[in-house]
């Protein structure tokens, strides 16, 4: 059984005295026993702060983005080396604000999701289409390239450190949501190519997590679809009561 993923995105949000009340907030009203797997991704230079906060509970920390090279004379790059060290068990690849603000390619993607691995951490790999490429009807060429591409040369025995989130770019941060038919179809997708890429159990025990304006009101119906196996939250991942509210929904479809 696949244990849902739920993951707070904070992306340039939220001043170190500010990180340090929404995780206080968060650890008073996380119940450690519910059945789901949660994180949370602060900005750089927060990490450590957090990670000092988050110890003893079962919240885990990510980074929202990474360099592909270990260290050296890369100005203003964070390594994998450096993310561990400062806590982290996992980062988010292949956000579309790095792929389509910060002109990020599948190539530069895919160098960075190899490291991670090779530096022992997690990988979320985000894929999704824009609104036009929706409504020109690419949706399934546009994730396929990406997954593709990003998961070039990555082993079988590699892809349980791997999530991958479906995130369609017109649902980012817009309000707007996939109806959990339009996610459930791109999910099934998603796993069907994970299965002809590195095998049925194989796809079968990977977690695909839904992203695109996930919030209290909408998760229950899109977390009950059969292959979305948690969220990648933005937004409501700043309220710890949104933010707890969607992990106590998930745990309860997980237990049902
Ligand atoms: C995200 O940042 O990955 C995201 C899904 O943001 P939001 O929930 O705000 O749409």
């Amino acid at each position: 059984m696949r244990i849902p993923l739920i993951v707070g995105n904070w992306k340039m949000n939220l001043t170190g005295a500010e990180v340090k009340t929404l995780l206080t907030e968060l650890k008073s009203v996380l119940d450690n026993s519910a059945s789901v797997d949660i994180g949370v991704c602060p900005s750089f230079p927060f990490l450590s702060l957090a990670s000092d906060i988050l110890v003893g509970t079962n919240i885990k920390l990510g980074a929202q983005n990474m360099s592909w090279e270990v260290s050296g004379a890369f100005t203003g790059e964070v390594s994998p080396v450096q993310l561990r060290d400062a806590g982290c068990s996992f980062v988010i690849l292949g956000h579309s604000e790095r792929r389509h603000i910060f002109n990020e390619s599948n190539d530069c993607i895919n160098k960075k999701v190899k490291r991670a691995l090779e530096e022992s951490l997690n990988v979320i790999l985000c894929v999704g289409e824009t609104l036009k490429e929706r409504e020109n009807g690419s949706t399934e060429q546009v994730v396929k390239t990406q997954l593709e591409g990003g998961l070039k040369d990555v082993n079988v025995e590699d892809v349980d450190n791997i999530t991958i989130a479906y995130e369609p770019v017109w649902a980012i941060g817009t309000g707007k949501t996939a109806t959990p038919a339009m996610a459930q179809e791109v999910h099934a997708f998603i796993r069907n190519w994970l299965g002809s890429a590195y095998g049925r159990s194989a796809a079968d025990e990977m977690r695909i997590q839904y992203g695109g304006s996930m919030k209290p009101e909408n998760c229950e119906a899109l977390l009950q679809q059969s292959d979305i196996d948690g969220g990648l939250i933005g937004g409501a991942s700043l309220h710890a009561g949104k933010f707890s509210q969607i992990i106590s929904t998930a745990s309860g479809i997980n237990e049902e």
